[in-house]
């Protein structure tokens, strides 16, 4: 499959890797938009939060709790910090495999949209 994130978690592409686990990959995004900014993505692909269903709903708990984690090891969880997930196009998703926007480390902009 010509998808870069799966490309990342098979070690074919490099990146900044933080946290990894049987169902989750946790690693810096290549163009921080803030001192930490971390994408957090389930190892199987899926497309998009959209695609998310049955069995796999589960997997957004545990994205928010890998999150959750480096915040704390990133020195941020005390000030705060935001997680986005982007959806489809008008959601402003990029990349076509599920992922969790962990940013923080600044003010954030109170702007959402
Ligand atoms: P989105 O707009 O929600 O799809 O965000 C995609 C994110 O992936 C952007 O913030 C990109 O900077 C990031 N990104 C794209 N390619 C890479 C890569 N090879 N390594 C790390 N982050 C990447």
């Amino acid at each position: 499959m010509d998808c870069i994130f799966c490309k990342i978690i098979a070690g074919e592409i490099p990146a900044d890797i933080l946290y990894r686990d049987e169902e989750i990959t946790a690693f810096r995004d290549i163009n921080p938009l803030s001192p930490t900014h971390v994408l957090i993505i389930p190892g199987k692909h899926i497309t998009s939060l959209d695609d998310l269903s049955g069995d796999e709903l589960s997997l957004a708990g545990h994205m928010i709790e890998v999150a959750n984690r480096i915040a704390l090891e990133e020195g941020i969880a005390k000030n705060g910090y935001r997680l986005v997930i982007n959806c489809g196009q008008h959601g402003g998703q990029i990349v076509p495999h599920l992922h969790m926007h962990l940013l923080g480390g600044r003010q954030l902009s109170g702007r959402l949209g």
